[in-house]
C-alpha cells in the first residue's frame, strides 16, 4: 500500500528523490496499482503496467508539480494512451490530488473511469480515450506558453502503437516549425499495441528503431533509452534540461519498455491487454517486493 494515499487538500509535495528512492517508489505503485484493480477486477493492468517507471521519474524527480494541481506554474503532464492510466491513478492518490477511497472503489462505484478523463482539480490535464489526440494537445500547451512567455513544461506519454495516427504526426510538425522546446514526448515502446505486436500490424518486421528514425526525420531531438531503467531515464531527460539554449525542436524519448512489466505472468503477452490474471497467475512471480 502506498503511504501518503490520498487526502485531497493535503498534499505532499516532497523534494526530488534520488534513484534509489525513485525505484523503491516505482515498486511501491506497482504493487498499489496491481492490489487495487486486481482485487476491484479492471482490466488493461498490463499497459499500466509499462508506463509506471516513467510516471514515477516525471512525478518524483523530473516536473515541477505544486500543492494545487491547478497552479499556472506547473509542468503539465498529458498521458495520451489514456486507457493504461492506473498507474497514473496511484500516484494522483499518492500525491494527494486524488482522494484514497476514490482510487480504492476504482471499478466499484468511483468518479474515476477507465480512461483517463479531464480534470484538472485532480491532476489529470487532459481526457485522451480516443488515441491519437493527447500529443496535439500536449502541443497546444506548449505553444501557448511559448506564446505567453511561461516557463513550465509539457510531457506528453504516448503509446507506441497510437503513434499510427496522424494526428500526431501533424503536432510533431507543428512543435518542430515552432521550436517548441519545453515539449517532451516519451513514448512507451512495449512494441504491443492491443492484442498484438506492432510488427504484426504497421511497424516493418526487424525495425526496432522505426519509431526513432520517424520521429527524427520529423525533426524532433530524438533519444532511446530503457523504460525501466530509472538511471537511464533519469540521466536523458535531465540531460535535455541542462540545455538551455533556445530555439530547439521539442524532444522525444523513446523508452523500450515490457506491456505487463512486473507481474510475470503478463510480460509481453498479447492477452493480457485486457485480462485479469488468475490467482494461480499470480503465482508465477513479481519483481517487486
Ligand atoms: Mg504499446
Amino acid at each position: 500500500m502506498v503511504k501518503n494515499a490520498g487526502k485531497r487538500g493535503k498534499i505532499k509535495i516532497s523534494g526530488k528523490l534520488t534513484v534509489k528512492q525513485l525505484e523503491k517508489k516505482a515498486d511501491d505503485i506497482r504493487k498499489n496499482t496491481v492490489d487495487i484493480v486486481v482485487k476491484n477486477g479492471a482490466g488493461h493492468i498490463a499497459p499500466s503496467l509499462s508506463s509506471v517507471d516513467i510516471l514515477t521519474v516525471l512525478y518524483y524527480r523530473i516536473m515541477n508539480v505544486k500543492p494545487d494541481a491547478e497552479e499556472e506554474k506547473r509542468d503539465r503532464l498529458v498521458f495520451s494512451k489514456a486507457h493504461g492510466c492506473y498507474g497514473l491513478y496511484s500516484i494522483l492518490a499518492d500525491k494527494g490530488y486524488l482522494k484514497g477511497k476514490d482510487w480504492q472503489s476504482f471499478y466499484k462505484g468511483s468518479f474515476l473511469s477507465g480512461c483517463a478523463e479531464r480534470s484538472v482539480k485532480h491532476g489529470i490535464e487532459a481526457g485522451c480515450g480516443s488515441l491519437g489526440h493527447g500529443l496535439p494537445i500536449a502541443t497546444g500547451m506548449a505553444f501557448g506558453a511559448k506564446l505567453r512567455n511561461r516557463k513550465y513544461r509539457v510531457y506528453c506519454i504516448v503509446g507506441d502503437g497510437e503513434m499510427q495516427e496522424g494526428s500526431n504526426w501533424e503536432a510533431i510538425q507543428f512543435a518542430v516549425k515552432h521550436e517548441l522546446s519545453n515539449l517532451t514526448i516519451i513514448v512507451d515502446h512495449n512494441g504491443l499495441q492491443a492484442m498484438d505486436f506492432l510488427e504484426e500490424i504497421l511497424t516493418p518486421k526487424g525495425r526496432k528503431d522505426d519509431l526513432q528514425k520517424k520521429m527524427r526525420g520529423f525533426g524532433a531531438e530524438v533519444k532511446t533509452c530503457n523504460g525501466h531503467n530509472i538511471k537511464d531515464m533519469v540521466d536523458n531527460i535531465e540531460g535535455w534540461s541542462r540545455t538551455k539554449k533556445r530555439g530547439r525542436p521539442p524532444r522525444a524519448l523513446i523508452a523500450n519498455t515490457i506491456k505487463g512489466y512486473g507481474l510475470k505472468c503478463m510480460e509481453n503477452i498479447p492477452k493480457f491487454h485486457f485480462r485479469i490474471p488468475t490467482d494461480k497467475e499470480l503465482e508465477t512471480g513479481k519483481r517487486y517486493e
